[in-house]
């Protein structure tokens, strides 16, 4: 029996548009997930303007709008004091985002769609299929050991793509993913009868912790709460308690969550940060989460999945139309990782750090207080739309001090 090209495994938006983009250059995937779609995903399910430039590639972005995807202008950021700043995609930045808005649709509609675009594209999916370990050969990835409900079987593959998210198996069994600080744990639900409601999302800091609410489809409402991982034993007794206690943190949010009810059951995600000591390997390579995962205040993460996706397949498709997938092969990948998403790596590590401590929330949100088109900058680099470096210009960084 001949193997196939790529063994993907998980059918989220990384390993799913990692199957679309190599099945559309010609390459042989089967893509499994242990899970049936649809399924829920602990997220915020709020896609940066930049990703709809995925999502059309991916021939899905119609699809993605038709089903009901709230669109978000911005995000309103508000410190521990009830300061308060709005900063927009479309703003006053001076950079003109590929969408005006970002989009925000739960991911149990979402990555089905994104999931049956590789279908389309031609490669094979099998849900219900789990990775059960990796087969590897004098250090080399040939394929994997997948079970079913009713069996057990090998397939080989000339690459293995570890799209299999936070806690990686593929990585994990490859030696190469780290934890990384801080370590945090996250609760999500859906809510009905949140006041207040506006086209765009919110984030609430606080000390060590902070929440984030955004209209999604069917008028409910995502909320977030992220909080140290040292609070795992009160999330463990009772998750949606704990929950709610998080969100009447803020005395704007307790107001406005007085009529709220749970549409969902709360999730947990995490622990995180994690990251990887290199993404790629001899015969495998790791997109989206099974990558890296830093925090998700600027909500970037299915962008990357979903340009990683891509990235990752054209480096397949040219490594595996000249020989093997060696690491050397791969390396490709890593740089382009490099070029992608440096930016966003830099953003996140000052966001999610610099969110949590109090005093340079109150700082961002007071001085910038009028200084609309800085907030729009930031707002905009989360967005995936303005380069990172921008923000330090001494013209920008200058907002801060005077
Ligand atoms: C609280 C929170 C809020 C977030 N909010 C946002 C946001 O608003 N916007 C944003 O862009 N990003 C957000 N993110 C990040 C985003 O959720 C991830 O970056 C994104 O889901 C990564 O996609 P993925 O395909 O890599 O992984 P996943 O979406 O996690 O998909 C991995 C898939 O692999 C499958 N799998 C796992 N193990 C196996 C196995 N052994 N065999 C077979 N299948 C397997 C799983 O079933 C799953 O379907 C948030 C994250 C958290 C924790």
């Amino acid at each position: 029996m001949t193997a196939r090209d790529v063994l993907v495994v998980g059918g989220g938006p990384a390993g799913a548009a990692t199957a679309a983009f190599a099945a559309r250059s010609g390459l042989s995937v089967l893509l499994v997930d242990r899970a049936v779609f649809p399924r829920h995903k602990a997220c915020a399910e709020y896609l940066s303007p930049e990703a709809a430039r995925d999502l059309e590639a991916l021939g899905v972005l119609e699809e993605v709008e038709a089903a009901g995807a709230a669109k978000l202008t911005g995000f309103r950021l508000v410190s521990d004091d009830g300061a308060a700043v709005i900063g927009r995609f479309a703003g006053s930045s001076g950079f003109t985002p590929f969408r005006p808005y970002g989009l925000a649709l739960s991911r149990a509609r979402l990555d089905s769609i994104v999931l049956q675009a590789a279908a389309r594209a031609g490669a094979e999916v099998r849900q219900g299929v789990a990775l059960e370990r990796l087969l590897v050969e004098d250090g080399v990835v040939r394929g994997g050991l997948l079970r079913d409900a009713g069996r057990r079987w090998k397939e080989t593959a000339r690459a293995v793509v570890g799209a299999d998210g936070l806690n990686s198996l593929v990585a994990r069994t490859l030696g190469l993913a780290r934890r990384s600080s801080p370590r945090r744990l996250a609760l999500v639900a859906h809510l009905m009868g949140v006041a207040g409601m506006e086209d765009y999302g919110e984030m609430f800091a606080g000390r060590g912790r902070y929440v984030g609410i955004a209209p999604i489809e069917d008028g409910l409402v995502n909320a977030a709460a992220v909080v140290p991982v040292a609070d795992a034993r009160a999330v463990a007794s009772d998750a949606a308690r704990f929950f709610f206690k998080q969100l009447g943190r803020a005395p704007e949010l307790r107001r406005r969550m007085a009529g709220a009810r749970l549409a969902r059951k709360v999730m947990i995600a995490g622990p995180f940060a994690r990251t990887t000591r290199r993404a790629v390997a001899d015969g495998a390579l790791l997109v989206g989460d099974a990558a890296d995962f830093f925090d998700p205040f600027t909500g970037e993460g299915i962008f990357a999945a979903l340009r990683g996706g891509r990235l990752a397949a054209e480096t397949l498709a040219a490594a595996l139309a000249r020989g093997e997938a060696t690491r050397e092969a791969l390396r490709p990948y890593a740089f382009a990782r490099r070029r992608a998403f440096l930016g966003k790596w830099v953003l996140e590590r000052i966001v999610g750090l610099g969110a949590t401590l109090p005093l340079v929330m109150r700082g961002f949100t007071r001085r910038l207080a009028r200084r609309a088109h800085v907030v729009d900058l930031w707002v905009g680099a989360a967005g995936d739309s303005v380069p990172v470096r921008t923000l330090f210009a001494p013209r920008h960084l200058a907002a801060f001090v005077v």
